[in-house]
């Protein structure tokens, strides 16, 4: 691999042996001081860095902290951002305490906890413990190191992680592990139409408001595609669904269901069922039968993947079927000596099978074997 151990790349230039350290890293790191030059600290080699501050990430972070391990959390937003940058209404289908990690009490006075109240309920474990995170932080490659080179810093295992962050910085940071906990909902399925890259189309729904007297064409038959299909409709948005199945799925919230279904059926929300759509057009959509539909907006909620490219390039066997990484179950540790998986990174095409309510236990098992090794 010919890891160059002796450089780290700093800004511009390159300096033997250094790194440079201007991101804030919450609780326990170094604050940046506005307008500051960049700053020259000692490159130091950590036991673990955990890639991704969801809630998989930040357990894994409270169990490493935990078991005295010295970790850092790079994230390449803002805390949680994959939860951030759900509908901004969004309501958990789950119940508050199984979004809970850390032992910390997520309290709400509603059933279901709210997109909101989750991100402040982050916010509250993250200060509680102190827990270190780099935000804005955005991790580009991950290298793992010869045997050679790990024992000449005393390792079993080494990597370098490159990053950059919001403001094109870029650094490298060494680590003995890596937990990659980078979820799944940065990389839309993609449907491959033409069309997909215009301006009024979108793989994310965020609020009803600017579709109001708009026709949308929303794709997808599961909860993201009929929670979108009835706020906009509530909003005074024209809403025609296109699903290639026969009907909605049954993994629909239970109070979304029933909803959806009746709209259809009276007429107020269009739907097409075993229909695909092929093309975008900046008035309209076309769908495999031929039948077009105008549509100022169009959103394609079909889904989201780990990404599968990324973890290849790190050296990760990707099954070719179901997208998923090599992995140990009892460890979580791949194929890749040292490199671990948690939360949605390891679910491939089966997005459904892992939840904030399984996956925040990922971490502890993994903080464990490490601190068995350490
Ligand atoms: C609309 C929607 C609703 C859902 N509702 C529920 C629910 O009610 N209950 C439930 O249990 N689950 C729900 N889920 C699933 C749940 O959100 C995921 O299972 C959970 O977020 C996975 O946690 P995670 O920490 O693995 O990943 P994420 O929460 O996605 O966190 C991954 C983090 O990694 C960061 N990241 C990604 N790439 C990089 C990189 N290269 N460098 C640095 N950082 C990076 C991301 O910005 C993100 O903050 C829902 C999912 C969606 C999409």
């Amino acid at each position: 691999m010919g890891i160059a151990r002796s450089r780290a790349l700093v800004g511009e230039g390159w300096l033997p042996g250094i790194t440079v350290n201007r991101n804030q890293e919450v609780g326990g790191g170094q604050v940046p001081t506005p307008g500051s030059r960049l700053e020259s600290v000692s490159m130091s080699l950590r036991d673990v860095i955990i890639i991704g501050a969801g809630p998989s990430g930040l357990a894994t972070a409270i169990a490493a902290k935990h078991f005295g391990l010295d970790y850092l959390v790079l994230e390449k937003g803002s805390l949680v951002d994959g939860i951030a940058r759900f509908p901004i209404n969004m309501v958990f289908f789950t119940t508050p305490e199984l979004l809970e990690i850390g032992g910390i009490p997520l309290t709400t006075p509603y059933e279901k906890p709210t997109r909101a109240e989750a991100l402040r309920y982050y916010r509250k474990v993250v200060d509680t413990f102190q827990l270190q995170v780099s935000l804005f932080e955005e991790v580009t490659e991950v290298e793992a190191a010869t045997a050679d080179e790990a024992a000449e810093v005393g390792a079993a295992t080494l990597f370098q992680v490159h990053t950059r962050n919001a403001r094109g910085v870029t650094r490298v940071r060494e680590a003995r592990n890596v937990v990659l906990s980078m979820g799944y909902y940065g990389a839309p399925v993609m449907l491959d139409s033409p069309g997909e890259d215009l301006p009024h189309v979108s793989h994310f729904y965020r609020e009803a408001h600017p579709y109001y007297r708009q026709r949308v064409v929303i794709v997808g038959g599961k909860n993201s595609a009929a929670e979108a299909a009835l706020e906009i409709h509530r909003a005074g948005g024209h809403v025609t669904i296109v699903h290639r199945g026969q009907a909605f799925g049954d993994s629909i919230k239970y109070w979304v269901k029933p909803d959806i279904e009746n709209r259809v059926k009276e007429g107020s929300i269009a739907a097409h069922f075993n229909a695909q759509l092929v093309e975008i057009r900046p008035t309209e959509v076309v769908l495999d039968s031929g039948v077009t539909l105008p549509a100022e907006g169009v959103l394609l909620l079909t889904g989201y993947r780990a990404d599968a490219d990324f973890m290849r390039r790190a050296g990760i066997d990707i099954n070719p079927e179901t997208l998923a990484p090599a992995y140990h179950p009892e460890t979580h540790e791949t194929n890749v000596p040292g490199l671990f998986v948690a939360g949605g990174q390891v679910a491939g095409k089966k997005t459904g099978s892992v939840f904030i309510e399984n996956g925040r236990f990922h971490g502890e098992v993994i903080a464990k074997t490490l601190a068995g090794r350490m």
